[in-house]
Order: structure tokens, then C-alpha cells, then sequence
């Protein structure tokens, strides 16, 4: 298996530590409001990722962690934290925030097919943990207490730049603006790894330490999870680019310093989800989440799929007509798989040889899923396959693309969902003629379609059931 490696700027056998066995960090969700789609392009790479290394034969261990507190509105600790000025926005508390993106977070997961990591750890159920590596960051000379609050110290790690490839000054550029410096830091790169006194005093969310009551920095947390279920050594650590720096910069520095050694071999990073105006974000345009997309009509899966069309280091241009391709791709498939024959055949094992071998050379090659589409038309039409052998490839490559190409339930045929759309839109012309009773009469008959509707301010909410 060949991967980027961000580390080192090359692409690389991966070599697990141990023998079979691959430990693998992904960086969870700030749980301050829905997954934007950008991040949700992370999460769909960093579960092929985890498809294809079992695929080939890997035990994976996987550990994610949910960030409740600590993350600030400026990704370098500046900033006010994301949960409490979310707590504000939604009049609730910010416990009740946490709790409700997380379960949104998981049931987008759950839509997309991504796996759900086993151990999904919350960054407020491991706060003593944090607490003992900051200490030994203390007592080893890497961390400093100035104005209150417990710094690390970038200027006494040497391999502090490892990772971002940039020196000094470049660190510095664009990541400031706007925000107010901490005239308290040795350093500008510093950061915070415990905060007891910040000019945001009104923090709900605090616990005792040994320099009083705090909480901790966005960073410490990531590696304090990762290194209470792992241990000292990591195989691969996963994020979007935007994490490269400064969080997973600072997550090498804290981690290092406390273990003594080098900690994470493999650092694999996916593109940025841009628009045509650039990169996405909340304050160009509307923020889009996955709901937004189930909306607007889009079933989850085209969108896992237009993923999957590009490379996940390249960066990917979203739009509604690139959704709409990735739609119409998506149900052409399933309309060709739809219509194969299910009776058993015997199946044409050299062919299929060469398709598998195809697939694994693929994803095996830093994971061109792209490739892996490409032989899925291919061998759709390819005469020497019987459609049992056909069905067989499917499953295999459905193995890491997770895309329900032949899974029964969810395998919604293509005539049926054109049915379901025009009774969709029947009902709402006959509620905006107010022939409510019409209207309800639709709703019925596509609950026994297997589909439920809500109506929402955005529109009809189609649910499969
Ligand atoms: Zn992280």
C-alpha cells in the first residue's frame, strides 16, 4: 500500500509498526454545529482509508475523538470557544449543544456509510489526561505559565516545522489577521495548553488543575486521546490540510516532547472542498451540511460518490451541477446493477482475477477511487462477465467504496424513486391548493412505497424507511 505521507512530502510504502496491525487517529468533530460538507469529505476519505487497509488484510484500530470545549473560533487558541458562542446562538446549554451535533454528526455518518470508529472518546472525559502531559511538559521545559494560563514553548522544539514544511515567518502569515494577539506568549507561535484566565472569562466548562480552574487547549486534547488508547507509538493520523497547521503541528510538538521520541509515522491529509470562488466556507455562501443536500432532493451516497470521482488530495470543486452529474451517475449504476440477473452462474474466475487485481493496484496506489469507478462501467459492459461474476466484482469493490451498489435494503430501484418523486410533487401542488385531505391521501400511499416525508421550511424531506 502506497501512501502520501505529509511528513515527508513523498508518497510511501506504508509499513505498520507491528506486523498487521494498523493504529489510526482521526481528528473528530468540533461539535458546535452540523458537519459542513468540506469536513464530511474528510471523514469519507479517512473511511476508505480504513476500508482499503482491511481490504488488504489489516487489523485497523481506529480512535476518533469528539472536541466539546477548547476549540476556539481562531484555530491558533485565539478566540472565543466555538461550543459557548454556539450555546448563545441556539439559547441552549453548552452540554446540550455538544450532545445534540454529536448525534447529528453520527446519524451523517451513519447516511454516508462511513464506519463508525469503536472508540469515539469526548475531549471532557479525558481532562486528567491532558493534566499529566502538561505537567511533564512543565517539568521538562517545554511549557511555560505566563498571565495564568500554561503555554507550550515552539522556540525549544527543534522539528517544530516538520510537518507544515514552512519556517518561521511564512507560519505567521494569514493565520493572524483579524485576531487579537496574546501579548503573553514568548513566542507568536506558542500555544495554549491550559487556560485559566482567558479574556473570555465566561467559559461554563471547568475543571481543577494543579494551576487552577481551567480548561484545556484545543491541541492537547487530540493528543491525549490518542495516546491514552494507543500508547507511545501511532501508525497514522488523518485530517483535512487546513489541520496541518497549526493543529496537527502542535500535536506533534506536545506529544514528542512528552514521549521523548517520535510519535506518528504516517500523516495522510485530504484537499480542500472549494466553489468556484474558492475555498468553501461559511461566510462565502450558505453553509452546507448533508441535510441541506438530502433537501435539495440529493440522495447521500451520490455525494460519497462525487467524492470519490476525484482524488482526495486534490481539491474539489463543488457545485449543484456537479451534484447533479454525481446523482445521475449514481442512479445510473444502480440502474445497471438493478437489472443484472440474480440466478447463481458459474463465475468466470480469470476475468474476475484481472478486475480484482485492476481494483487492488487502484486503491493500493494512494487510493485512486477514481480508477476504481472507471472499472466499475467497465466491467458493467464487459461481455466476457456473466452477471454473476458481475454482481461478485460489485460487492468486492463496494467492499471500500461503500457506495450500497448491492445491498438489498438500501438498493432503491431507479423506477420506483421516479414514482416516489412525482407523488412528492402532486402533494405539494395539492397543499398549495389547499386539497389537504388529497394531500394526505399521497402521504399514505408513500408510506407503504417505504417512504416517509417531512415537511421542513426548505421543502419536502424525503426519509427511506
Ligand atoms: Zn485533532
Amino acid at each position: 500500500m502506497k501512501l502520501y505521507n505529509t511528513l515527508t512530502k513523498k508518497v510511501e510504502v506504508f509499513e505498520s509498526n507491528e506486523p498487521g496491525k494498523v493504529k489510526m487517529y482521526t481528528c473528530g468533530p468540533t461539535v458546535y454545529h452540523y458537519a459542513h460538507i468540506g469536513n464530511i469529505r474528510t471523514y469519507i476519505f479517512e473511511d476508505v482509508l480504513e476500508k482499503t487497509l482491511k481490504y488488504i488484510g489489516f487489523d485497523v484500530q481506529r480512535v476518533m475523538n469528539i472536541t466539546d470545549v477548547g476549540h476556539m473560533t481562531d484555530d491558533s487558541d485565539d478566540g472565543e470557544d466555538k461550543i459557548l458562542k454556539a450555546a448563545k446562538r441556539d439559547n441552549m446549554t453548552v452540554t446540550d449543544i455538544a450532545s445534540f451535533y454529536t448525534k447529528e454528526f453520527i446519524k451523517d455518518i451513519d447516511k454516508l456509510n462511513i464506519n463508525k470508529p469503536k472508540i469515539i472518546s469526548r475531549a471532557t472525559d479525558n481532562i486528567d489526561q491532558y493534566i499529566k502531559i502538561i505537567e511533564v511538559l512543565l517539568n521538562k521545559g517545554y511549557a511555560y505559565e505566563a498571565n495564568d494560563n500554561i503555554y507550550f514553548d515552539v522556540s525549544k522544539y527543534d522539528d517544530y516545522y516538520k510537518l507544515s514544511g514552512l519556517n518561521k515567518d511564512e507560519l505567521l502569515v494569514g493565520v493572524r489577521d483579524e485576531v487579537d494577539e496574546d501579548t503573553f506568549k514568548h513566542n507568536p507561535s506558542d500555544f495554549g495548553l491550559w487556560f485559566t484566565n482567558s479574556k473570555f472569562d465566561h467559559q461554563k466548562l471547568k475543571w481543577d488543575s494543579p494551576w487552577g480552574e481551567g480548561y484545556p487547549g484545543w491541541h492537547i486534547e487530540c493528543s491525549g486521546i490518542c495516546i491514552k488508547y494507543f500508547g507511545e507509538d501511532l501508525d497514522i493520523h488523518c485530517g483535512g490540510v487546513d489541520n496541518i497547521f497549526p493543529h496537527h503541528t502542535n500535536e506533534i510538538a506536545q506529544s514528542e516532547c512528552y514521549l521523548g521520541h517520535k510519535w506518528c509515522n504516517y500523516w495522510i491529509h485530504s484537499g480542500h472542498l472549494n466553489d468556484k470562488n474558492g475555498k468553501m466556507s461559511k461566510s462565502n455562501g450558505e453553509f452546507l451540511t448533508l441535510n441541506s443536500l438530502i433537501k435539495r432532493g440529493y440522495n447521500p451516497l451520490s455525494y460519497r460518490l462525487l467524492c470519490l470521482q476525484s482524488h482526495y488530495r486534490n481539491n474539489l470543486v463543488f457545485s449543484y451541477e456537479a451534484m447533479d452529474n454525481a446523482q445521475n451517475t449514481y442512479n445510473k449504476l444502480i440502474n445497471k446493477i438493478y437489472e443484472l440477473n440474480k440466478s447463481k452462474e458459474d463465475l468466470n474466475e480469470t476475468v474476475i482475477d484481472e478486475y480484482i487485481i485492476k481494483f487492488k493496484d487502484s486503491i493500493e496506489n494512494d487510493m485512486n477511487t477514481a480508477n476504481v469507478i472507471t472499472y466499475l462501467f467497465d466491467l458493467l459492459k464487459d461481455d466476457r462477465l456473466n452477471d454473476s461474476s458481475k454482481l461478485y466484482l460489485i460487492g468486492e469493490y463496494d467492499k471500500v467504496l461503500s457506495l450500497d451498489l448491492v445491498k438489498k435494503k438500501k438498493n432503491i430501484n431507479p423506477k420506483l424513486e421516479e414514482k416516489i418523486k412525482k407523488l412528492v410533487k402532486e402533494r405539494e401542488t395539492l397543499k398549495r391548493e389547499k386539497k389537504y385531505e388529497e394531500a394526505d391521501r399521497i402521504r399514505e400511499e408513500l408510506l407503504n412505497l417505504g417512504v416517509k416525508i417531512n415537511d421542513t421550511k426548505e421543502g419536502t424531506e424525503i426519509v427511506w424507511i
